[in-house]
């Protein structure tokens, strides 16, 4: 096997922040990413713009050159891409990790879909993106019912359910309804979520206010059937007409995964991983968490410009 000083699970924007950190001090590393390099980003909106400027998403004080003050998912690639051909990673893509196991002699080994590999540090960055939160209720496994969302283009001329209130729901519903969409929103709430982008929550309340965009607050969908859903309203229960749900309800982290590798969760429903603040290392010795991964169910927390300092965090402790 192939023995090194430390596995960085996932390839996002803190994984290579990481792999930045562990290059400068000569360590012998790899990153493992289950997809393309910042695999969360290639499957955002494709036109979403992110609510950090852009040199708040730097990373290894790499310029980010951008026109607008506020880069998109494009320019991020782009951004992503260049810090690869520039820091020359030691990565392997389209590779899954599986397990991290801690072993008598106080190394881990790292299981794959591909190969196993040993290490005396492990840590994991694999963010939050990978696993919806389910409504949990009928008709949510149809094909119409989408927990991601790419692009308006295929919801033009139809009607569409939009839930949640946040930022990803908020987006989708003003550019399926722009593109030509009937757009109903059901949100549990009285009002739209105070995180939406400050230039775009105006934007949505006006749609609203006019009737452009219907929305029922203060109410949950119950039931998705092909050509129908049904919406518990503060007035009672209403069926409406329905092609598609977009049901962007959140994401959370895979909390099995670190489970299984022995990390603690806090026993509340935020099921924040144990692990000390200075140092980044989990209740395990020697396994380590950085970025969004950190913040268990709480996935508003961490975001790039305040969790890429967990790369030096960690490798300043692994090479004390
Ligand atoms: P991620 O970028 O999620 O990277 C984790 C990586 O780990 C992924 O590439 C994944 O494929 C990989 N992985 C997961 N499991 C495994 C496994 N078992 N084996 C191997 N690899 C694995 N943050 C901001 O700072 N500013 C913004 O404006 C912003 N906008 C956002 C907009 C949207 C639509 C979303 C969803 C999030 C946004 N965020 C934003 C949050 C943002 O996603 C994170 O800040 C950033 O991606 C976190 O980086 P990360 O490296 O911690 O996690």
């Amino acid at each position: 096997t192939e023995q090194y000083d430390l596995i960085i699970v996932g390839g996002g924007p803190i994984g290579l922040a990481c792999a930045i950190e562990a290059q400068k001090k000569n360590l012998r590393y790899l990153i493992i990413e289950k997809g393309a390099i910042v695999n969360s980003i290639f499957n955002y909106p494709l036109y979403m713009t992110f609510f950090s400027t852009a040199e708040r998403l730097e990373i290894g004080d790499i310029p980010f050159n951008c026109l607008a003050p506020k880069p998109g998912r494009q320019e991020a690639l782009e951004y992503y891409r260049n810090i690869h051909r520039y820091f020359n990673f030691s990565i392997h893509l389209f590779e899954k990790v599986s397990e991290v196991i801690k072993q008598e002699n106080g190394s881990f080994k790292v299981q794959t879909d591909k190969n196993f590999y040993e290490a005396a540090n492990v840590i994991i960055a694999t963010g939050f993106y990978d696993i919806p939160i389910k409504m949990n209720i009928k008709g949510e496994e149809l094909p119409k019912v989408r927990h991601y969302y790419k692009e308006a283009h295929e919801y033009a001329f139809r009607n569409i359910l939009v839930v949640g209130a946040n930022n990803s729901s908020v987006d989708a519903a003003l550019e399926c309804w722009r593109k030509g969409a009937n757009v109903t929103m059901v949100i549990r709430k009285n009002e739209i979520n105070n995180r939406v982008k400050y230039w775009v929550k105006p934007d949505i309340e006006n749609r609203i206010a006019e009737g452009s965009i219907k929305a029922y607050f203060e109410s949950n969908i119950t039931d998705i059937k092909e050509n129908e859903v049904e919406i518990e309203t503060p007035n009672g229960k209403v069926s409406i007409e329905n092609d598609f749900v977009l049901a962007l309800t959140g994401y959370k982290p895979d909390l099995a995964f670190l489970e299984n590798m022995g990390i603690q969760l806090s026993e509340d429903e935020l099921k924040i991983p144990v692990y000390d603040p200075e140092t980044m290392e989990t209740n395990v010795k020697g396994l380590f968490l950085a970025g969004v991964v950190c913040g268990g169910m709480q996935t508003h927390k961490w975001f790039i410009e305040n969790s890429r300092i967990h790369a030096n965090m960690i490798v300043d402790f692994i090479t004390r």
